[in-house]
């Protein structure tokens, strides 16, 4: 997509969609925005928060980074803009979820499968260690002869688990979730088929949202 594109792009939202939600704008600029949800997504341009939701303006508070992945808790930490967001939306917005949404086709975890040599991605090298446990969690479950595409999409579904388990050192995630406020989510988004699955605490597995 060219520049030119996304300035066309940019006259048919203010011409159409800037029209159809202009008093929604507005009050949200005169009231402040209370999003309930804070939604955590990969920033591969194939996942989009808002349209696999059909969530309008005000709805969604969006933090997407390369995989999904929650950082643990650590206030030492230098410049963080997940923890930020995450501390944002708990403590300020007080959001009642948090959904963590994993897709199929993720390059992120993908990469976390091969080598990365190249200096130019230092700081995507470190983040991906975020990936680990999952990664190391499926390589004990499944067994070797268990194909590529497989053992992909099971760490993409496991992943998503090991960030919420993140999520919860941060402190006042963990003192909201026990207290009934704050309820945390895992989603798996299919990019071919546009399928979501949920993963049913009950059943241990990952369930379709809805019939497929
Ligand atoms: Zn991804």
């Amino acid at each position: 997509m060219k520049i030119a594109e996304l300035i066309s792009g940019y006259e048919k939202f203010k011409d159409t969609k800037f029209k159809k939600y202009e008093n929604k704008f507005l009050d949200l600029v005169e009231n402040g925005q209370k999003p309930k949800v804070l939604f955590i997504a990969c920033s591969d341009s194939r996942v989009d928060p808002s349209l696999i939701t059909s969530s309008a303006p005000g709805e969604l508070f969006v933090l997407r980074n390369i995989g999904n992945f929650v950082p643990p808790f650590a206030p030492d930490n230098d410049y963080h803009a997940t923890a930020a967001g995450i501390e944002y939306a708990t403590s300020v917005l007080e959001v009642t979820d948090i959904i963590i949404c994993g897709h199929s086709h993720c390059g992120a975890i993908e990469t976390m499968y091969t080598k990365i040599t190249d200096i130019n991605l230092l700081h995507v090298k470190k983040w991906l260690e975020l990936g680990l446990g999952a990664k190391n969690y499926v390589s004990q479950k499944l067994s070797c002869d268990v194909g590529h595409e497989e053992r992909l999409e099971l760490t993409e579904k496991i992943s998503v688990l090991f960030q919420l388990k993140n999520l919860l050192t941060y402190p006042d995630v963990e003192r909201r979730v026990n207290e009934g406020e704050l309820f945390l989510r895992a989603w798996y988004y299919r990019l071919d088929t546009g399928d979501l699955e949920y993963f049913n605490t009950e059943s241990g597995e990952y369930e379709l949202m809805i019939g497929g």
